[in-house]
């Protein structure tokens, strides 16, 4: 029986759930670009990036998804010849390296086992085995396929215990506004993210902070960008509120992110929205293993490496495809697609962004009615565990 009418609810890792605020400040009608508020609003955006970051480093916006903060980071630091390492624990970190080599760069990739973080081990291992210093090493701090949280201040610590001065590189579209990120007591040189996850916004902004060592690496690098719209420079030195945006501003991307940012001020900062993330994967998390079997349903992200942003979920015997499209199609709830092995065999559950308990819920129910519906073999009830590790936050 089908019984979907109503809002679907979208729980795909990305783009999440967009906050009514947000839908509202999109409508707005068009401003004058050249001078007012809208002038305002974006200094404010670009004022408060940073500590989104955790960083003292400036953030670059263009106008595009995230493969086109992929463009905005490698294009400026990276040059023809230059040596690049990808840390791959999925996905995400070896389609960025491909942005690099089309830079001209040599990439060697490191890829951790299934479901594993790149260790500092690992790393260390790699790094004395190559006898050429790396220019970047490309990681992704959380990535969406594997659900795996890489630690990015281990992977600094081995880097400078090699004695390498390879520029580090985050692509953090999947976990900035979810997991704690800390850029500047990290290390990390780059940070790459995307307006439509954590950040609450539909797609359509890419951002990058750049740090002192990026910036002295694009003024010191060999040639311009191979991009005239990606190129830092005028970014840097905007002559103007145009250079800023390299053009006309995406006017309703940057009202969306003013907002989303007063979302996550109001709600107490950072730091309440991280532990809120927390407390949400920790429910799907009690879920998962409640409903585990040996040959049903697991984790793909091994224990203390999962993400606060999404949880991938192995299937064994049970097909995913058929339980997700019961889910999307009668029952209201769209899930991820699973990427990691067969799309039969996983499925993902997106929990980034303006998430809350009756959401989560709503989507551990359905999922759960689902596999009910399905004769699913499964331990026990997941909606009771997530409830029993809300119940425990509720009551602090
Ligand atoms: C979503 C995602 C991307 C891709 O972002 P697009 O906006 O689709 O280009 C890249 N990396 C990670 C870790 C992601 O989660």
């Amino acid at each position: 029986m089908d019984l979907s009418a109503g809002t679907q609810l979208v729980a795909i890792p990305g783009p999440s759930v967009i906050p009514e605020a947000v839908r509202i400040a999109m409508s707005s009608p068009m401003p004058n670009i050249y001078a007012g508020d809208l002038l305002e609003c974006a200094d404010r955006v670009l004022e408060r990036l940073p500590a989104i970051a955790r960083t003292a480093a400036r953030a670059f916006i263009a106008t595009s998804n995230g493969h086109g903060a992929w463009e905005l980071a490698v294009q400026n630091v990276l040059a023809p010849g230059d040596r690049v390492l990808v840390v791959e624990t999925g996905r995400f970190a070896v389609l960025w390296g491909e942005y690099a080599e089309r830079v001209g760069a040599t990439v060697d990739t490191l890829t951790a086992d299934l479901g594993q973080p790149v260790g500092a081990e690992a790393l260390s291992a790699h790094l004395d085995m190559v006898d050429e210093d790396y220019a970047a090493v490309l990681v992704s701090h959380t990535d969406t396929m594997t659900s795996v949280r890489n630690d990015v201040s281990e992977i600094r610590r081995a880097l400078d215990a090699c004695g390498s001065t390879a520029l580090l590189m985050a692509d953090c579209i999947a976990s900035l506004g979810c997991e704690p990120y800390l850029m500047d007591d990290w290390g990390v040189d780059v940070t790459v993210s995307a307006s439509q996850k954590g950040l609450m916004c539909p797609p359509g902004l890419g951002i990058v902070w750049a740090d002192e060592r990026a910036i002295e690496t694009y003024r010191g690098r060999a040639g311009s960008p191979a991009t005239s719209y990606f190129d830092w420079g005028p970014r840097l030195e905007p002559r103007g509120f145009y250079d800023t945006f390299s053009g006309t501003p995406p006017v309703a991307h940057i009202r969306a992110l003013d907002v989303a940012l007063d979302l996550i001020d109001n709600e107490g900062g950072l730091d309440a929205v991280w532990a809120r993330h927390e407390v949400i994967a920790a429910a799907v998390r009690a879920a998962v293993e409640a409903w585990s079997t040996p040959d049903g349903i697991g984790f793909v992200a091994a224990e203390g490496f999962r993400s606060n942003a999404v949880t991938t979920v192995s299937t064994g015997v049970i097909d995913a495809t058929a339980l997700r499209q019961r889910c999307e199609h009668r029952g209201g709830l769209t899930l991820g697609i699973g990427m990691t092995t067969h799309p039969d065999q996983s499925f993902r559950i997106g929990h980034m962004g303006m998430v809350s308990p009756p959401m989560i819920l709503g989507t551990l129910g359905v999922i759960e009615a689902g596999l009910r519906s399905m004769n699913a073999p499964i331990g026990q009830s997941g909606v009771a565990a997530a409830s029993e590790v809300l119940a425990t936050a509720l009551a602090q």
